[in-house]
Protein backbone atom coordinates (compact mmCIF):
# COMPACT_ATOMS: atom_id res chain seq x y z
CA UNK A 1 0.00 0.00 0.00
CA UNK A 2 3.04 2.42 1.11
CA UNK A 3 4.60 2.00 -2.34
CA UNK A 4 1.39 2.20 -4.21
CA UNK A 5 0.68 5.38 -2.92
CA UNK A 6 4.04 6.69 -3.36
CA UNK A 7 4.25 5.42 -7.10
CA UNK A 8 0.74 7.39 -7.56
CA UNK A 9 1.66 10.27 -5.94
CA UNK A 10 5.21 10.78 -7.63
CA UNK A 11 3.19 10.47 -10.83
CA UNK A 12 0.61 12.95 -9.71
CA UNK A 13 3.60 15.43 -8.84
CA UNK A 14 4.85 15.19 -11.88
CA UNK A 15 1.84 15.92 -14.22
CA UNK A 16 0.69 18.53 -11.78
CA UNK A 17 4.33 20.08 -12.41
CA UNK A 18 4.50 19.95 -15.94
CA UNK A 19 0.81 21.27 -16.35
CA UNK A 20 1.63 24.02 -14.16
CA UNK A 21 5.20 25.02 -16.25
CA UNK A 22 4.04 24.51 -19.46
CA UNK A 23 0.48 26.03 -19.32
CA UNK A 24 0.24 28.06 -16.03
CA UNK A 25 0.61 31.61 -18.48
CA UNK A 26 -1.96 30.61 -20.25
CA UNK A 27 -4.97 33.66 -20.21
CA UNK A 28 -7.62 31.34 -19.08
CA UNK A 29 -5.56 30.79 -15.54
CA UNK A 30 -5.21 34.67 -14.80
CA UNK A 31 -5.63 35.41 -11.34
CA UNK A 32 -5.90 31.42 -10.03
CA UNK A 33 -3.45 29.63 -8.03
CA UNK A 34 -2.30 27.85 -11.38
CA UNK A 35 -0.82 31.42 -12.53
CA UNK A 36 0.58 31.96 -9.20
CA UNK A 37 2.53 28.49 -9.15
CA UNK A 38 3.65 29.63 -12.72
CA UNK A 39 5.35 32.75 -11.22
CA UNK A 40 6.21 30.75 -8.15
CA UNK A 41 8.10 28.59 -10.50
CA UNK A 42 9.82 30.80 -13.47
CA UNK A 43 9.86 33.95 -11.41
CA UNK A 44 10.05 34.13 -7.51
CA UNK A 45 12.10 30.63 -7.18
CA UNK A 46 14.98 31.93 -9.31
CA UNK A 47 14.77 35.27 -7.80
CA UNK A 48 15.30 34.15 -4.24
CA UNK A 49 18.05 31.58 -5.76
CA UNK A 50 20.02 34.32 -7.15
CA UNK A 51 19.50 36.34 -4.10
CA UNK A 52 20.83 34.03 -1.92
CA UNK A 53 23.86 32.74 -4.73
CA UNK A 54 24.83 36.76 -4.59
CA UNK A 55 25.26 36.42 -0.84
CA UNK A 56 26.91 33.36 -0.40
CA UNK A 57 28.73 32.37 -3.78
CA UNK A 58 28.90 35.80 -5.52
CA UNK A 59 26.84 34.98 -8.01
CA UNK A 60 28.97 31.97 -9.56
CA UNK A 61 25.83 28.93 -9.20
CA UNK A 62 23.57 31.19 -11.00
CA UNK A 63 26.13 32.34 -13.82
CA UNK A 64 26.58 28.47 -14.30
CA UNK A 65 23.25 27.77 -14.05
CA UNK A 66 22.42 30.24 -16.76
CA UNK A 67 24.48 29.14 -19.11
CA UNK A 68 23.04 25.69 -19.19
CA UNK A 69 19.87 27.40 -18.59
CA UNK A 70 20.03 28.97 -21.52
CA UNK A 71 20.37 25.90 -23.36
CA UNK A 72 17.32 23.85 -21.76
CA UNK A 73 15.04 27.17 -22.09
CA UNK A 74 16.66 29.12 -25.38
CA UNK A 75 17.73 26.53 -27.53
CA UNK A 76 15.41 24.35 -29.64
CA UNK A 77 17.13 21.34 -27.96
CA UNK A 78 15.67 17.70 -28.05
CA UNK A 79 15.62 16.96 -24.45
CA UNK A 80 12.18 17.29 -24.16
CA UNK A 81 11.47 15.08 -27.34
CA UNK A 82 13.95 12.65 -25.98
CA UNK A 83 11.92 12.05 -22.65
CA UNK A 84 8.45 11.82 -24.27
CA UNK A 85 9.52 8.84 -26.52
CA UNK A 86 11.99 7.31 -23.63
CA UNK A 87 8.84 7.58 -21.53
CA UNK A 88 6.46 5.69 -24.48
CA UNK A 89 8.99 3.18 -25.51
CA UNK A 90 9.86 2.09 -22.38
CA UNK A 91 5.74 2.31 -20.93
CA UNK A 92 4.93 0.24 -23.97
CA UNK A 93 8.57 -2.00 -23.56
CA UNK A 94 7.08 -2.94 -19.96
CA UNK A 95 2.89 -3.17 -20.55
CA UNK A 96 2.38 -4.79 -23.94
CA UNK A 97 5.28 -8.10 -23.85
CA UNK A 98 3.52 -8.92 -20.08
CA UNK A 99 -0.24 -8.04 -21.20
CA UNK A 100 0.28 -9.77 -24.45
CA UNK A 101 -0.38 -13.65 -23.81
CA UNK A 102 -3.75 -12.54 -21.45
CA UNK A 103 -5.12 -10.45 -24.08
CA UNK A 104 -8.14 -11.35 -26.05
CA UNK A 105 -7.80 -11.84 -30.14
CA UNK A 106 -9.95 -9.04 -30.82
CA UNK A 107 -7.75 -7.10 -28.27
CA UNK A 108 -4.52 -8.39 -30.42
CA UNK A 109 -5.90 -6.49 -33.43
CA UNK A 110 -6.50 -3.23 -31.67
CA UNK A 111 -3.02 -3.34 -29.80
CA UNK A 112 -0.32 -2.94 -32.29
CA UNK A 113 -2.64 0.26 -34.17
CA UNK A 114 -2.91 1.49 -30.68
CA UNK A 115 0.80 1.72 -30.12
CA UNK A 116 1.97 2.60 -33.56
CA UNK A 117 -0.56 5.16 -34.40
CA UNK A 118 1.47 8.10 -32.19
CA UNK A 119 4.58 7.60 -33.58
CA UNK A 120 3.25 8.19 -36.82
CA UNK A 121 1.63 11.15 -35.65
CA UNK A 122 4.60 12.26 -33.29
CA UNK A 123 6.71 11.55 -36.51
CA UNK A 124 4.48 13.79 -38.85
CA UNK A 125 4.21 16.50 -36.39
CA UNK A 126 8.48 16.87 -35.65
CA UNK A 127 9.02 16.85 -39.50
CA UNK A 128 6.48 19.13 -40.88
CA UNK A 129 7.28 22.36 -40.85
CA UNK A 130 4.83 25.74 -41.08
CA UNK A 131 7.58 27.61 -42.24
CA UNK A 132 7.50 30.87 -43.76
CA UNK A 133 10.45 30.98 -46.27
CA UNK A 134 11.11 33.63 -48.90
CA UNK A 135 10.07 31.03 -51.85
CA UNK A 136 6.46 30.49 -50.43
CA UNK A 137 5.69 34.06 -49.08
CA UNK A 138 3.88 34.79 -51.48
CA UNK A 139 1.78 32.01 -51.07
CA UNK A 140 1.25 32.19 -47.23
CA UNK A 141 0.61 36.23 -47.36
CA UNK A 142 -2.84 34.68 -49.44
CA UNK A 143 -3.60 32.60 -46.75
CA UNK A 144 -5.73 34.80 -44.63
CA UNK A 145 -6.38 38.49 -44.71
CA UNK A 146 -5.39 40.67 -41.97
CA UNK A 147 -8.22 42.09 -39.77
CA UNK A 148 -6.57 44.80 -38.20
CA UNK A 149 -7.79 44.24 -34.92
CA UNK A 150 -4.56 41.51 -33.87
CA UNK A 151 -2.72 41.82 -37.26
CA UNK A 152 -2.37 44.63 -39.45
CA UNK A 153 -0.89 44.78 -42.52
CA UNK A 154 2.37 46.44 -43.27
CA UNK A 155 4.66 45.06 -40.18
CA UNK A 156 7.91 43.12 -41.15
CA UNK A 157 9.99 40.84 -39.50
CA UNK A 158 12.99 41.92 -38.79
CA UNK A 159 14.76 39.18 -38.93
CA UNK A 160 13.36 37.00 -41.85
CA UNK A 161 13.15 40.92 -43.46
CA UNK A 162 9.50 40.49 -45.33
CA UNK A 163 5.94 41.35 -44.48
CA UNK A 164 4.54 39.19 -41.92
CA UNK A 165 1.65 37.21 -43.16
CA UNK A 166 -1.51 37.37 -41.10
CA UNK A 167 -1.76 35.00 -38.52
CA UNK A 168 2.04 34.31 -38.75
CA UNK A 169 4.68 35.13 -36.05
CA UNK A 170 8.26 35.11 -35.39
CA UNK A 171 9.92 31.75 -33.30
CA UNK A 172 12.63 32.41 -31.88
CA UNK A 173 13.60 28.71 -31.10
CA UNK A 174 12.82 27.78 -34.75
CA UNK A 175 14.45 31.25 -35.76
CA UNK A 176 11.75 31.76 -38.76
CA UNK A 177 7.98 32.74 -38.89
CA UNK A 178 5.79 30.21 -39.05
CA UNK A 179 2.15 30.66 -40.57
CA UNK A 180 -1.18 30.10 -38.86
CA UNK A 181 1.35 30.27 -35.64
CA UNK A 182 -0.45 28.40 -32.50
CA UNK A 183 2.76 27.55 -30.35
CA UNK A 184 6.23 26.75 -30.13
CA UNK A 185 6.04 22.83 -28.89
CA UNK A 186 8.89 21.50 -26.57
CA UNK A 187 7.67 18.59 -26.75
CA UNK A 188 7.92 18.32 -30.36
CA UNK A 189 11.31 20.66 -31.19
CA UNK A 190 8.70 22.15 -33.44
CA UNK A 191 5.94 25.05 -33.72
CA UNK A 192 2.68 23.75 -34.35
CA UNK A 193 1.08 25.74 -37.38
CA UNK A 194 -1.04 25.53 -40.63
CA UNK A 195 0.92 22.81 -42.19
CA UNK A 196 1.20 20.18 -38.77
CA UNK A 197 -2.09 21.82 -36.41
CA UNK A 198 -4.13 18.94 -38.43
CA UNK A 199 -1.27 16.21 -36.82
CA UNK A 200 -0.83 17.88 -33.55
CA UNK A 201 -4.33 17.37 -32.82
CA UNK A 202 -4.65 14.19 -34.28
CA UNK A 203 -1.36 12.98 -32.16
CA UNK A 204 -3.28 14.37 -28.84
CA UNK A 205 -6.28 12.09 -29.99
CA UNK A 206 -3.97 9.25 -30.30
CA UNK A 207 -2.58 9.52 -27.31
CA UNK A 208 -5.70 9.82 -25.06
CA UNK A 209 -7.18 7.09 -27.30
CA UNK A 210 -4.55 5.25 -26.24
CA UNK A 211 -4.35 6.50 -22.34
CA UNK A 212 -7.89 4.99 -21.90
CA UNK A 213 -7.55 1.84 -23.96
CA UNK A 214 -4.51 1.19 -22.20
CA UNK A 215 -6.09 2.34 -18.87
CA UNK A 216 -9.06 0.40 -19.57
CA UNK A 217 -6.70 -3.04 -20.45
CA UNK A 218 -4.56 -2.73 -17.44
CA UNK A 219 -7.45 -2.22 -15.41
CA UNK A 220 -9.34 -5.88 -16.94
CA UNK A 221 -6.10 -7.53 -16.10
CA UNK A 222 -5.49 -6.80 -12.62
CA UNK A 223 -9.61 -7.17 -12.05
CA UNK A 224 -8.39 -10.41 -13.44
CA UNK A 225 -5.18 -10.90 -10.97
CA UNK A 226 -7.44 -10.18 -8.29
CA UNK A 227 -9.78 -12.59 -8.82
CA UNK A 228 -7.33 -15.46 -8.64
CA UNK A 229 -5.19 -13.16 -5.65
CA UNK A 230 -8.33 -12.16 -3.29
CA UNK A 231 -10.42 -15.23 -1.50
CA UNK A 232 -14.33 -14.33 -1.79
CA UNK A 233 -14.72 -13.30 1.93
CA UNK A 234 -11.46 -10.54 1.98
CA UNK A 235 -13.10 -9.29 -1.52
CA UNK A 236 -16.33 -8.92 1.04
CA UNK A 237 -14.55 -6.82 2.97
CA UNK A 238 -13.90 -4.53 0.10
CA UNK A 239 -16.62 -1.69 1.10
CA UNK A 240 -14.14 0.25 2.77
CA UNK A 241 -12.39 2.86 0.73
CA UNK A 242 -9.12 1.96 3.39
CA UNK A 243 -8.93 -2.15 2.30
CA UNK A 244 -9.74 -1.39 -0.74
CA UNK A 245 -7.07 0.64 -1.86
CA UNK A 246 -5.12 -2.55 0.50
CA UNK A 247 -6.88 -4.98 -1.48
CA UNK A 248 -5.49 -3.07 -4.71
CA UNK A 249 -2.08 -2.43 -3.40
CA UNK A 250 -1.69 -6.30 -3.06
CA UNK A 251 -2.75 -6.53 -6.97
CA UNK A 252 -0.70 -3.82 -8.09
CA UNK A 253 2.11 -5.49 -6.31
CA UNK A 254 1.70 -9.09 -7.25
CA UNK A 255 1.35 -7.70 -10.97
CA UNK A 256 3.94 -5.11 -10.92
CA UNK A 257 4.22 -4.58 -15.23
CA UNK A 258 0.88 -4.05 -15.59
CA UNK A 259 0.14 -2.11 -11.98
CA UNK A 260 2.54 0.71 -12.54
CA UNK A 261 1.65 1.21 -16.17
CA UNK A 262 -1.72 1.27 -15.58
CA UNK A 263 -1.34 3.65 -12.51
CA UNK A 264 1.04 6.04 -14.94
CA UNK A 265 -1.79 5.56 -17.76
CA UNK A 266 -4.68 6.51 -15.36
CA UNK A 267 -2.85 9.73 -14.33
CA UNK A 268 -1.39 10.90 -17.91
CA UNK A 269 -4.82 10.02 -19.72
CA UNK A 270 -6.65 13.79 -18.51
CA UNK A 271 -3.73 15.31 -19.10
CA UNK A 272 -3.65 14.01 -22.93
CA UNK A 273 -7.65 14.49 -22.55
CA UNK A 274 -7.07 18.29 -21.09
CA UNK A 275 -4.84 19.52 -24.15
CA UNK A 276 -7.43 17.47 -26.28
CA UNK A 277 -10.31 19.84 -25.57
CA UNK A 278 -8.30 22.78 -25.18
CA UNK A 279 -7.64 22.05 -28.47
CA UNK A 280 -11.11 21.64 -29.91
CA UNK A 281 -11.95 24.60 -27.89
CA UNK A 282 -9.34 26.82 -30.26
CA UNK A 283 -10.88 25.31 -33.13
CA UNK A 284 -14.67 26.09 -31.89
CA UNK A 285 -13.25 29.40 -31.10
CA UNK A 286 -11.67 30.05 -34.54
CA UNK A 287 -8.25 30.95 -32.85
CA UNK A 288 -4.99 29.86 -31.74
CA UNK A 289 -3.16 29.71 -28.66
CA UNK A 290 -1.39 32.62 -30.10
CA UNK A 291 -4.34 34.99 -30.53
CA UNK A 292 -5.82 33.71 -27.45
CA UNK A 293 -3.26 35.97 -25.39
CA UNK A 294 -3.97 38.95 -27.98
CA UNK A 295 -7.36 38.89 -27.35
CA UNK A 296 -7.41 38.49 -23.70
CA UNK A 297 -5.28 41.62 -24.06
CA UNK A 298 -8.16 43.24 -25.93
CA UNK A 299 -10.86 41.34 -23.39
CA UNK A 300 -9.48 43.66 -20.52
CA UNK A 301 -9.14 46.24 -22.73
CA UNK A 302 -13.00 46.17 -22.98
CA UNK A 303 -13.87 45.66 -19.43
CA UNK A 304 -11.43 48.76 -17.89
CA UNK A 305 -13.60 50.55 -20.94
CA UNK A 306 -10.56 51.72 -23.29
CA UNK A 307 -12.25 50.03 -26.60
CA UNK A 308 -13.86 51.89 -28.91
CA UNK A 309 -16.43 50.41 -31.98
CA UNK A 310 -17.44 52.18 -35.29
CA UNK A 311 -17.92 51.19 -38.41
CA UNK A 312 -15.70 52.15 -41.43
CA UNK A 313 -18.09 52.73 -43.92
CA UNK A 314 -19.13 55.56 -41.42
CA UNK A 315 -15.38 56.86 -41.69
CA UNK A 316 -14.46 56.35 -44.45
CA UNK A 317 -15.83 56.93 -48.32
CA UNK A 318 -14.31 54.16 -49.82
CA UNK A 319 -16.05 51.02 -47.29
CA UNK A 320 -12.99 48.79 -47.76
CA UNK A 321 -9.48 49.21 -48.40
CA UNK A 322 -9.39 45.25 -49.81
CA UNK A 323 -6.73 43.24 -51.52
CA UNK A 324 -7.43 40.59 -53.50
CA UNK A 325 -6.13 38.35 -50.58
CA UNK A 326 -8.71 39.95 -48.30
CA UNK A 327 -11.84 39.50 -51.41
CA UNK A 328 -10.81 35.58 -51.11
CA UNK A 329 -11.93 35.15 -47.85
CA UNK A 330 -14.77 33.72 -46.69
CA UNK A 331 -15.97 36.76 -44.08
CA UNK A 332 -16.11 39.84 -43.99
CA UNK A 333 -15.92 42.93 -41.53
CA UNK A 334 -17.03 46.68 -41.58
CA UNK A 335 -15.74 47.10 -37.96
CA UNK A 336 -12.96 49.44 -36.80
CA UNK A 337 -11.58 48.85 -33.18
CA UNK A 338 -9.35 51.23 -31.30
CA UNK A 339 -7.93 51.50 -27.65
CA UNK A 340 -8.11 54.67 -25.88
CA UNK A 341 -8.65 56.29 -22.66
CA UNK A 342 -11.20 59.08 -24.05
CA UNK A 343 -13.66 58.93 -26.77
CA UNK A 344 -12.30 59.53 -29.98
CA UNK A 345 -13.39 63.47 -31.08
CA UNK A 346 -14.63 64.98 -33.98
CA UNK A 347 -11.90 65.14 -36.41
CA UNK A 348 -9.08 62.95 -35.21
CA UNK A 349 -7.08 60.54 -37.27
CA UNK A 350 -6.93 56.87 -36.93
CA UNK A 351 -2.85 55.18 -37.24
CA UNK A 352 -3.71 53.36 -40.37
CA UNK A 353 -1.16 50.04 -38.88
CA UNK A 354 -2.50 49.80 -35.28
CA UNK A 355 -5.87 50.49 -33.23
CA UNK A 356 -4.40 53.98 -31.99
CA UNK A 357 -5.89 57.54 -32.51
CA UNK A 358 -2.82 59.16 -34.45
CA UNK A 359 -3.66 62.67 -33.91
CA UNK A 360 -6.08 64.64 -32.11
CA UNK A 361 -8.03 68.02 -33.13
CA UNK A 362 -7.25 70.58 -30.46
CA UNK A 363 -8.80 71.48 -26.58
CA UNK A 364 -12.72 71.08 -26.36
CA UNK A 365 -13.76 69.65 -29.71
CA UNK A 366 -16.94 67.28 -28.48
CA UNK A 367 -16.86 63.32 -28.95
CA UNK A 368 -17.36 61.70 -32.28
CA UNK A 369 -20.55 60.18 -31.93
CA UNK A 370 -19.96 57.57 -34.77
CA UNK A 371 -17.89 55.87 -32.05
CA UNK A 372 -19.66 53.58 -29.33
CA UNK A 373 -18.10 52.62 -26.18
CA UNK A 374 -17.32 48.55 -26.11
CA UNK A 375 -18.66 46.85 -22.97
CA UNK A 376 -18.66 43.07 -24.50
CA UNK A 377 -16.36 40.76 -26.20
CA UNK A 378 -19.35 39.29 -27.80
CA UNK A 379 -19.69 42.71 -30.03
CA UNK A 380 -16.25 41.87 -31.94
CA UNK A 381 -16.37 40.56 -35.15
CA UNK A 382 -13.29 37.85 -35.39
CA UNK A 383 -13.07 37.29 -39.30
CA UNK A 384 -10.98 34.18 -38.60
CA UNK A 385 -14.25 32.40 -36.97
CA UNK A 386 -15.87 30.54 -39.34
CA UNK A 387 -18.27 28.23 -37.60
CA UNK A 388 -16.74 24.71 -36.15
CA UNK A 389 -16.84 22.76 -39.03
CA UNK A 390 -15.24 25.70 -41.70
CA UNK A 391 -12.62 26.21 -38.90
CA UNK A 392 -11.88 22.24 -38.57
CA UNK A 393 -11.96 22.16 -42.47
CA UNK A 394 -9.30 25.01 -42.44
CA UNK A 395 -7.07 23.65 -39.76
CA UNK A 396 -7.41 20.04 -42.09
CA UNK A 397 -6.33 22.58 -45.05
CA UNK A 398 -9.42 21.86 -46.89
CA UNK A 399 -11.05 24.85 -48.69
CA UNK A 400 -13.74 27.19 -47.00
CA UNK A 401 -14.28 29.64 -49.36
CA UNK A 402 -17.88 30.04 -49.32
CA UNK A 403 -18.96 33.79 -48.77
CA UNK A 404 -20.53 34.42 -45.52
CA UNK A 405 -20.43 38.26 -44.65
CA UNK A 406 -20.37 39.37 -40.87
CA UNK A 407 -21.69 43.13 -40.52
CA UNK A 408 -22.80 44.63 -37.37
ZN1 LIG B 1 10.53 35.99 -38.88
ZN1 LIG C 1 9.11 27.26 -32.94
Amino acid sequence: MGALRTVGLVILGISAFTFIALFGRLPAFRKTPVAFLHRLLWVYLPNGIAVVDNRLFGGRVVRCWTRSGSYVLKENHPLVLIFFVSLLVIGEGIFVPAAWPRLSSSHKLWVPGAVVLPYVLLYKCVMTKSFITPENHEEEMKRYPYDRVLFHPGHRCTTCDFLKPARSKHCSFCQACVSRHDHHCVWLMNCVGANNCVYFISLLLSLSAMLVYGSYLGYSLLSGTLEELVPPDMKAAMQGWTMYFNIWGIVIAADPRIGTIFLLMLMTAPLAGAFLAYHVYLIWAGTTTNETSKWSYWKDDVEDGFVFKTKRSLIFENPLPMTPYDQAWPVHTDQILIIDNDPPTEGCLLASDSNRIARRPGREVPPDPRWKRLDSMRDVDNIYDLGFWDNLRDVMGLSVRRPKNVHR
